[in-house]
């Protein structure tokens, strides 16, 4: 049977293993006392915080499908109308309904919103008419959106919808690697409206869904499924194809997956080529910042899901999502928590969410100080312009029986990881498991 060595066990380190299943004598080795990585819920005071992904999409089935495999009691989000809102000139404005990721597929809504200047909303109606592009180099999202729908839908709506879920400006992210989708609908419709609206109706169901025990409840089901073969505290130090070294000790294995962040996996691999490459891909420190409140606290009536800041408005937080409004049952009775995220947080634990919370006091008219704080802090990766590039480079550079996983690669929500482990475990699988065949 192949011997494999699994390094970093958190989403793409579990998933990886567990769909490698018992055809390959597999060890995953994490750093940290716990497994999980960024899937990581705390139960504090009858609040339950989430400080990493809350829920996944659904669009794209490999979570939804995971978690019913593994048992899971999935969560829908409460209703909301609107389900979002965005800071817009200093006031909190309905995302209009109707938005296709961030593509409109109704008028009224369009036409009604507040967000846009008429000027803006026809500028919009001219990607009914507009020739595709023909050149084949790359545009950042922005870029591409711009070209389509005109500036003004970019900095009021895209940008800021986009920069909350990818860490960066519209302006730096890559088109090809976050939105293959929308470059096909032009390809295939030449309008991006049009595209949409010729889209098949999408199943019936929720869009997204969280999970009731916390997201740390999928990385608990992995583990158990994983079983004695998951060892915590256990810091790699170094990788050579073949054999990892933990603990001043050389381990060999048929196949290594690096599981890690892109930069650690870099260090892990030691000057080269492929660390060059894994350097190149950028990341950004990132901090979420739990508030508990009573419900007394707060005067905004918090009948959405939260809301979104362009990233041209000077500020702290680019997002801010209202826990309590978005599901059932994380709160204590008369209790709200919300979740504001911040991107380069420089200050300590304490100084940040005071500044947290005196920028949505004005927003959100609370009343006195949080009954509860907590701050995660984590390193995300960006998906710069040129990101497919580097990764198929990577793919060329990674010497036989070394693969590279996780969410610095093919995309960075849950379900792409997901996804990711399971062609990484075929992979491993297809990879002769005889160790005379590899170098080193
Ligand atoms: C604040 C935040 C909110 C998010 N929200 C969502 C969301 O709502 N929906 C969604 O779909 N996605 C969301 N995501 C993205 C998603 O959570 C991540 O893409 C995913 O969890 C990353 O999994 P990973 O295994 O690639 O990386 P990680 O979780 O970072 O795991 C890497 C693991 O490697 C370990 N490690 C590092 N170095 C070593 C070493 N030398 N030896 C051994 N182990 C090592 C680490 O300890 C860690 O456990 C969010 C991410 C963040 C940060």
């Amino acid at each position: 049977m192949s011997r494999v060595i699994v390094v970093g066990g958190g989403l793409a380190g579990l998933a990886t293993a567990y769909f490698l299943g018992q055809r390959a004598e597999v060890t995953v080795l994490e750093a940290a006392p716990r497994a999980g990585g960024k899937l990581l819920t705390e139960a504090r005071d009858g609040f339950l915080l989430e400080g990493g992904p809350d829920a996944f999409v659904t669009y794209k089935p490999a979570a939804l499908e995971l978690c019913r495999e593994l048992g899971l009691e999935l969560l829908e989000t409460l209703p909301a109308r609107p389900r979002s809102l965005v800071l817009d000139r200093g006031r909190l404005t309905p995302v209009p309904e109707g938005l296709m990721g961030v593509i409109p597929s109704r008028w009224l809504p369009m036409a009604m919103t507040p967000l846009l200047s008429w000027t803006g909303k026809l500028r919009m109606l001219a990607d009914l008419w507009l020739p595709a592009r023909r050149e084949s180099s790359e545009e950042s999202l922005a870029e591409f959106l711009r070209r389509r729908l005109g500036g003004e839908i970019v900095e009021r709506l895209a940008d800021p919808l986009l920069a909350g879920i990818y860490g960066a400006p519209a302006d730096c992210l890559s088109s090809r690697c976050l939105f293959p989708r929308l470059l096909a609908l032009e390809e295939k419709h030449r309008s991006l409206i049009v595209g949409v609206l010729r889209q098949p109706a999408r199943a019936r169901g929720p869009e997204m869904l969280g999970l009731r025990s916390g997201m740390s409840g999928l990385a608990e089901a992995l583990q158990s499924r994983v079983n004695g073969r998951l060892k915590v505290r256990q810091r790699v130090e170094q990788v050579l194809p073949g054999q990892v070294r933990v603990g001043g000790e050389w381990i060999q294995a048929d196949s290594v997956v690096l599981a890690t962040p892109a930069p650690e996996s870099a260090r892990l691999l030691g000057p080269g080529a492929l660390s060059e490459q894994l350097t190149g891909i950028a990341y950004q420190k990132v901090a979420t910042v739990a508030l508990g409140f009573h419900r007394r606290q707060v005067i905004h009536p918090l009948d959405s899901h939260g809301f979104v800041v362009p990233t041209r408005q000077a500020g702290l937080i680019s997002a801010c999502t209202w826990s309590s409004s978005k599901f059932p049952g994380r709160v204590p009775a008369s209790c709200v928590l919300l979740r504001a995220y911040v991107r380069n947080p420089q200050e300590s634990d304490e100084e940040l969410a005071g500044a947290v919370v005196q920028e949505l006091r004005p927003l959100l008219k609370l009343i006195g100080e949080p009954l509860l704080t907590r701050v995660f802090r984590w390193e995300n990766p960006v998906y710069r312009v040129g990101h497919g590039e580097l990764v198929s480079e990577l793919d060329r550079q990674a010497p036989p029986g070394l693969f590279l996983t996780g969410s610095a690669y093919r995309g960075v929500g849950v379900p792409d990881v997901i996804e990711q482990a399971r062609s990484t475990a075929e992979r491993v699988r297809g990879f002769p498991a005889s160790l005379d065949k590899l170098p080193g």
